[in-house]
Order: structure tokens, then C-alpha cells, then sequence
């Protein structure tokens, strides 16, 4: 696989480096080589980590067919693999966060738009548009806050082990509602929850977990078993809309095992680890966990589709 150097040939000027030598005696200068040397590796290998990490998530993308529908006709999904991560790869990026890393590509996407004729850009299936509202249950005023988007949940795992949660959508429902304001009405100023409301669904529902990454066994298991392949939007969000799709199932995650990202991905009805260039297959869900364990893997990235793709190529 080659990986491109284009942000390594943009950062280093030729003339600071032709002043630099000229100043300095031989032995210096060996040295300074010896040190160019170390840090071009350095960058070296933080871009071949940048290109794995980035390849890892388009696959991942690749195995949702929502997604996949809208770019089959253009690409293999070696081509949008290789495509993508060299053309993302031209563009600073300030984080080494696999999350970051996400929301760049998605950034990005309406620029690759071929074939995407439909009025919305293909990172509008993962938008989640949040409208916060508080009702006051003593003088009935209604207050709507500015509209928040997101690209689904950011969840810390360590949170959700010492919450207990049984469910993350009991840790979510928790955190959720724990929010309260008071009345904006003058003279009341009663203290009320404030529900997140959502209008429309969007086809791909991402939860980013972020780990620690120095967890124990016991605390990958803790955190894991919280998990489900399948949850209802409108425990999360009071669903304002008509589609009676409110349901999501898990189809792909990113996953840190040791210092690489791989995909899990559900495919004719069991779960399939990619690595590097391997394929694994894992079976059913409760084998998921056991991996996670064995292999110590940390879950940070969980795609789940709207069950009105489930049809789709
Ligand atoms: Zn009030």
C-alpha cells in the first residue's frame, strides 16, 4: 500500500534547510541528518497510522448499504478506500482522534459527491438534529432552544461503567434528563427538564465511545456489556416525526485492538473482524464480546442503520 507524503513535502521548506546546513560544522551537521532522519520516520510512521486509521473508518462506511447504495454505481470499495483516505490525507488535520478523524471524512464528503443526485449531501444521513425544549408543567410556557447538530452520541466509557448502566440507553436516558432549567416566564422561574427533540431520523445513527485506552479486562467487559445491537431512537429523543422506522441495528464499528484500528462488520448474518489485510469470522454477538476481551478490543466508532435500509443492497 503506498501512502501518499504530501503533508510531509508541504511542511518542510527547502530554503530554512539550506541556510540551516551552511551555519553549522560537519559533525553538527551529521547529526542534524541523523535527527531529519529520525523525525522523517517519526512522520513516516504518523502518517502510515494516520492511513490505516482513516482506511479502517471508510470500510466501516463502506459496510453500511445505505451508504454503500449511494456510492456502488461509482466505486468498488477498494476504490473508495484508497480514493478517499489519499484525497483526505491531502488535508491538515488538527486531532489524531479516531472521532475527529470521522467527522473530517464526513466534512469532506460532499465534495467526492458523485453520483449523489439527490438534494442532500451524503453526510446528511448521519446528522442528528437536536431541538432542546423545556415545557413548564406549573404555567405551561414553552421554550425551544437553537437547533444542535451532531453526528449521533459521544459516550465516555469510563462514565458508563461507574454509572452502572445496565444499558446505554439507560446511561443516556440518565444523563439526558438530569438537564433542567427554570421557567423563563417572569415571576415563575419553576425548574424544568428539558427534552431533546428530534423531527426527522437520519439513516445512520453513530455512537463514538472514548476510552481511556490503559482499561482492564474487567473494565472492557463492564463497558462492552453495556452495548446493544439494536435500540429504539425514541428512548433517546422524543420523536416528533411520522415514520414508524424508529428502530436502529448495529451493522459496523471501528475498533482499537493494541495500537490498530479494525472493522467488525455484520455481513450475511454474522460478525466479520477485517485486519490489516486479514478476515475473520466471529459469529454472533455474544462471540463480539468475547473478542472484544480476549483480543482487549475498544469499540470506538458504532454505526447503526435505520431498519428501512435492512433491505438494501
Ligand atoms: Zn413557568
Amino acid at each position: 500500500m503506498e501512502i501518499p507524503n504530501l503533508i510531509l513535502e508541504m511542511e518542510s521548506s527547502p530554503k530554512v534547510q539550506e541556510d540551516t546546513d551552511q551555519k553549522i560544522d560537519p559533525d553538527l551537521s551529521v547529526k542534524h541528518d541523523d535527527e531529519a532522519h529520525e523525525a522523517k520516520k517519526t512522520e513516516e510512521k504518523q502518517n502510515a497510522t494516520r492511513a490505516s486509521t482513516l482506511d479502517t473508518i471508510l470500510k466501516s462506511l463502506w459496510k453500511i448499504s445505505f451508504f454503500r447504495k449511494e456510492l456502488i454505481s461509482s466505486f468498488t470499495e477498494d476504490e473508495l478506500v484508497s480514493e478517499h483516505r489519499d484525497f483526505i490525507l491531502t488535508h491538515p488535520m488538527e486531532s489524531n482522534g479516531v472521532y475527529d478523524f470521522l467527522v473530517t471524512i464526513l466534512d469532506l464528503l460532499p465534495r467526492w459527491n458523485t453520483g449523489y443526485e439527490h438534494d442532500k449531501s451524503l453526510k446528511s444521513m448521519f446528522e442528528v438534529y437536536e431541538m432542546p425544549k423545556k415545557m413548564c408543567n406549573r404555567c405551561k410556557t414553552d421554550t425551544e432552544y437553537p437547533l444542535e447538530l451532531a453526528y449521533g452520541l459521544l459516550l465516555i466509557a469510563n462514565s458508563l461503567r461507574e454509572f452502572k448502566a445496565n444499558s446505554f440507553l439507560s446511561f443516556y436516558y440518565h444523563v439526558k434528563t438530569t438537564l433542567m432549567l427554570p421557567c423563563d416566564k417572569e415571576g415563575c422561574g419553576k425548574r424544568n427538564y428539558v427534552e431533546r427533540v428530534i423531527n426527522t431520523l437520519p439513516s445512520v445513527f453513530t455512537i463514538a465511545l472514548e476510552w481511556e485506552n490503559n482499561e482492564t479486562e474487567e473494565e472492557i467487559s463492564a463497558t462492552t456489556s453495556v452495548l446493544a445491537t439494536e435500540f429504539d431512537i425514541s428512548e433517546i429523543y422524543k420523536y416528533e416525526g411520522d415514520s414508524i422506522f424508529t428502530k436502529y441495528r448495529l451493522v459496523s464499528m471501528v475498533c482499537l485492538c493494541g495500537d490498530q484500528y479494525n472493522c467488525m462488520a455484520y455481513e450475511n448474518n454474522r460478525w466479520i473482524r477485517y485486519f490489516a489485510l486479514n478476515k475473520e469470522v466471529i459469529g454472533d454477538w455474544n462471540s463480539v464480546l468475547s473478542s472484544f476481551l480476549k483480543l482487549k478490543i475498544r469499540p470506538e466508532i458504532l454505526f447503526f442503520q435505520n431498519v428501512m435500509g435492512q433491505s438494501l443492497v
